[in-house]
């Protein structure tokens, strides 16, 4: 597997510390709010790149911190005369169950920073000791000339970088580029004891110190969306890194911005658009489809049109489980349609015809299965590449149109069904999506061909063949309906 590491600017070899166990970290939020659905993307990669590591057999550790106390919060708290700790509580639970509704389970560890508050005050404690940090007055700040590879995952140069950078009111640091590790208490706000007096972490030393317990320096991936890149990541690097004095991580993966496609989603949605509205109006395939469409390093536009079309993608794929079991329940006896082209065998008959139409109706099914073998291997190359989901999803769907074909045709017996239906499912449940698994109100696949000839053929203005589709597939008890950006299979009542 290869892996892009954003810190070499390269594509490497993805090989983890241990043999057998993977070791992830992602920024998670921080929770003054509910969070925002471009907050879903990296939790979305993380759980994938989880998932996909684990089909290939490896353990995996993903742990994925939540920031509970900060500015905002702060902010937030003193605004609605609460605790700093209710609204961070508070936020953290509808964090955890917005994210529950994306149906892909939950990191293995989610930090609180509240509650590693000692372990952050020992690494603070080390790095002074070592000369990299220092107290001004009730603060401490790291000393970033005292780290020599400062910029090196952002890329800037030191001396560019401290020209124009300065210290805010009330700071008093050495270098203007020095950040704070440990900021002293200002009335009203909340406040932990320290060697250094009463005051609480900085943002940055609360990822280093949280990894740094539950995966050890050197661990394998760190993540997070690429507007942590600087200062947030940099940061990280140098106060980890000067406290183990070695590699603080082995890849740096960092997941695109998500646009909200200009005013159109503003419009529809609302200015701020956060996970549990979307979830209210769109199901969570759908979401983690269009996260999995684009590639996760690049950048992605969230519109309305986008997750229309994601919905009939998941009615699709629903649509083809579905009758993927009704074909698979059926039995051998009954419900297979003769092979296309075949002439059915005279019942009873033990001649040449039987012979014929035997190894012609095994032809069909095999042929499929080598289809199939076909997809899996690509979808895995894709996934080897970079965990390259957008290839990876093609490949679903290009089976999935297959398979479409192949039912319609009825050249599917109920045992490759059932096969079809175990091997599609395991592809699908890497990429997060296995809701779409469980089928149910499968709209007929040659029925689904009906609607999309009939798509076709309105785009291309013939009228009057869509409207002969339309009545061929009303004659079936199914109604087409047009939709904004699509259209909708229902069965007539
Ligand atoms: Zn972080």
């Amino acid at each position: 597997m290869r892996l892009y590491d954003s810190l070499s600017q390269e594509k490497k070899e993805f090989v983890p510390r241990d043999a057998e166990h993977v070791t992830m970290y992602f920024c998670g939020p921080t929770v003054y709010n509910y969070v925002h659905v471009g907050n879903a993307r990296p939790f979305v990669v993380s759980m994938v790149a989880k998932r996909y590591f684990e089909s290939l057999g490896y353990r995996v550790t993903l742990v994925e911190n939540i920031t509970d106390i900060d500015d905002k919060i702060i902010q937030r708290a003193l605004a609605e005369g609460r605790s700093a700790a209710e609204v961070g509580a508070e936020f953290a639970q509808a964090y955890r169950d917005d994210t529950d509704r994306l149906g892909l389970g939950r990191p293995d560890v989610e930090p609180l920073a509240t509650e590693h508050i000692q372990e952050i005050i020992d690494l603070i404690a080390k790095l002074i000791k070592e000369g990299h940090a220092y107290q001004a007055g009730p603060d401490v700040y790291f000393k970033v000339a005292g780290f020599p590879g400062y910029g090196k995952l952002s890329k800037q140069q030191v001396a560019e970088m401290r020209h124009g950078a300065r210290s805010a009111v009330g700071e008093d640091k050495i270098d203007p580029l020095d950040f704070a590790l440990w900021k002293g208490t200002k009335p009203g706000e909340p406040c932990w004891d320290s060697p250094w007096g009463p005051g609480r972490p900085g943002w940055h030393i609360e990822c280093s110190a949280m990894s740094l317990k539950y995966l050890g320096a050197g661990f394998d991936i760190h993540g997070g969306g690429r507007d942590l890149i600087f200062p947030h990541h940099e940061n990280e690097i140098a106060q980890a890194e000067s406290a183990v004095g070695g590699p603080f991580v082995r890849f740096w993966m960092h997941n695109g911005m998500l646009n909200l496609g200009d005013e159109k989603m503003s419009k529809s949605l609302g200015n701020t658009v956060t996970l549990r509205e979307i979830l209210d109006k769109y199901r969570p395939e759908a979401l983690i489809m269009v996260f999995l469409g684009s590639h996760y390093r690049s950048p992605m536009e969230l519109t309305p049109a986008v997750l229309e079309e994601a919905e009939q993608q998941v009615n699709r794929l629903r649509n083809v489980f579905g009758e993927l079991a009704d074909r698979a329940a059926t039995g051998d006896a009954s419900g297979v349609a003769p092979p296309g082209g075949a002439v059915a065998a005279p019942t009873g008959g033990g001649g040449p015809g039987a012979q014929a139409a035997l190894s012609v109706g095994d032809a069909p099914g095999a042929a499929l299965l080598e289809r199939v073998g076909a997809r899996r291997e690509a979808f895995a190359s894709a996934m080897a590449d970079d965990l390259n989901t957008a290839a990876a999803l093609a490949e679903i769907f290009g089976l999935a149109r297959e398979v479409f074909a192949a039912l319609a045709a009825g050249e599917v017996d109920p045992a490759t069904a059932a096969r079809i239906r175990a091997e599609l499912g395991e592809m699908v449940h890497v990429l997060g999506l296995d809701a779409v698994a469980e089928g149910g109100d499968a709209i007929p696949a040659d029925i689904v061909l009906m609607a999309e000839e009939r798509q076709k053929c309105r785009a291309a203005r013939d009228f009057s063949r869509a409207d002969a589709l339309r009545a061929a597939i009303a004659a079936r008890g199914y109604e087409v309906r047009d939709v904004p950006d699509g259209y909708k299979v229902v069965p007539l009542r």
